[in-house]
């Protein structure tokens, strides 16, 4: 069809610098190893920490609220799409974070959205890591609130953002508590006790770290022993929870606003009773079964020291994200389609989503690995290393 000539430019140009990229679909379930090309590969991409997209106790709760509600549920949750599972959901998220209340959105990219159009006006200003996550950034662009961006986790930088914020109505600061591309942990703690001194609420997004840091994966906030003093808390429930969906945790007050003014939960259909069932059990299976975060951690540390070993480069990985930078855009990309001729899931990470320079292959290990295919990953790591010069 005629009329897009304007974009197939734009898509020439990514061709020729090695950039462009096919999706890859996957034709099994989501495990320690999938099916690409008909070829079974180690899985090394997916956000699946704990495995919970497969596990029998959420299949099974899927399968129930379907045969008991339905497929679908007719009805933005404001009309009549909210079901009394939905709001069972939001209790258990509430008490599982020590939080009075939360709202399930239906993403945890939507959740940013529309907690950040929601809550900020022209008189309050937002001050936001510099490498905060896209939805951060698009929830900013929605507002019509001053912005400043601070160095990443440079809490120098923080400060001087705040001393120049004295004469707005509101200062919020907003980071992510585990840094999606370089796996970091946001210095919480130094940001709350730089939020106190200078009056400003504090936003973390903990789509990585629920889950993954704290009592039972209740994230960043707790993994600080800093209950009761972070305001708004992120989390999502697409990625250790496994399934799909977003969520805010927060006062009574807040999520009563965001009933009102939180655009995406407004205006979208709610979650399917699957979905809500299969959270539900998610929150569960956290609460029961934590030695699936344990191995997810020896997991982690067995195939980040080995990649150390190997003389790859992992950034500052202090959690389950794990980056193998490689610098070059065009080499990353070359390095994950090696990786998986020989074996491995892990795809390459290039600009805009990281900064130029600084591509990468990004690895998540999952608890579902056994030692045995984490160390079949190193080997063809070391391979596809050495052939490709990355490492020596
Ligand atoms: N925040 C961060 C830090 C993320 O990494 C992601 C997922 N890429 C999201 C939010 C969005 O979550 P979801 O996939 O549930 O929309």
């Amino acid at each position: 069809m005629k009329g897009f000539e304007y974009l197939q430019e734009e898509l020439e140009q990514m061709k020729e610098q090695g950039t462009f990229r096919k999706l890859i679909p996957l034709e099994s379930d989501q495990g320690s190893k999938v099916v690409i090309n008909g070829k079974e590969v180690i899985q090394l991409s997916s956000n699946n920490y704990l495995g919970l997209t497969t596990h029998p106790r959420l299949v099974k709760a899927a399968l129930e609220a379907v045969e008991k509600y339905g497929a679908g549920t007719g009805s933005v949750r404001t009309i009549a799409g909210t079901f009394t599972m939905h709001e069972q959901l939001e209790e258990k998220l509430a008490k599982f974070k020590h939080t009075e209340a939360s709202l399930v959105f239906q993403s945890g990219f939507t959740t940013n959205q529309g907690v950040l159009s929601a809550i900020l006006s022209p008189e309050d200003v937002v001050i936001s890591d510099a490498l905060n996550h896209a939805s951060i950034i698009d929830g900013i662009r929605l507002t019509k609130a001053a912005r400043k961006v601070y160095k990443h986790v440079d809490m120098e930088d923080l400060e001087r953002a705040l001393k120049e914020s004295g004469e707005y109505r509101k200062r919020l600061i907003v980071t992510d508590g585990v840094f999606s591309m370089d796996g970091n942990i946001a210095p919480l703690d130094k940001i709350v006790e730089l939020a106190e001194k200078y009056d400003a609420l504090v936003m973390v997004d903990d789509a990585h770290a629920s889950g993954v840091l704290g009592e039972n994966g209740r994230g960043t906030v707790n993994h600080f022993g800093l209950d009761g003093r972070v305001h708004i808390q992120v989390g999502t429930l697409s990625k250790a929870v496994g399934v799909l969906g977003g969520y805010v945790a927060s006062s009574r007050s807040l999520i009563d606003y965001l009933i009102h003014k939180g655009r995406p939960f407004l205006f979208s259909t709610s979650h399917p009773p699957a979905v809500t069932a299969a959270c539900d059990e998610a929150i569960q299976v956290l609460l029961e079964e934590p030695e699936l975060i344990e191995k997810l951690w020896d997991n982690a540390k067995f195939f980040k020291d080995g990649l150390l070993k190997l003389g790859f480069n992992t950034g500052e990985s202090q959690t389950p994200v794990t980056p193998v930078i490689v610098g070059d855009e065009a080499l990353s990309h070359k390095f994950s389609d090696k990786l998986l001729e020989y074996g491995v899931f892990a795809q390459g990470i290039a600009f805009p989503t990281v900064a130029k320079g600084l591509a990468r292959v990004r690895t998540i290990v999952t608890a579902q690995h056994s030692k045995e295919e984490l160390q079949e990953a190193l080997d063809i790591f070391e391979k596809a290393g050495k052939e490709l010069g990355i490492i020596s």
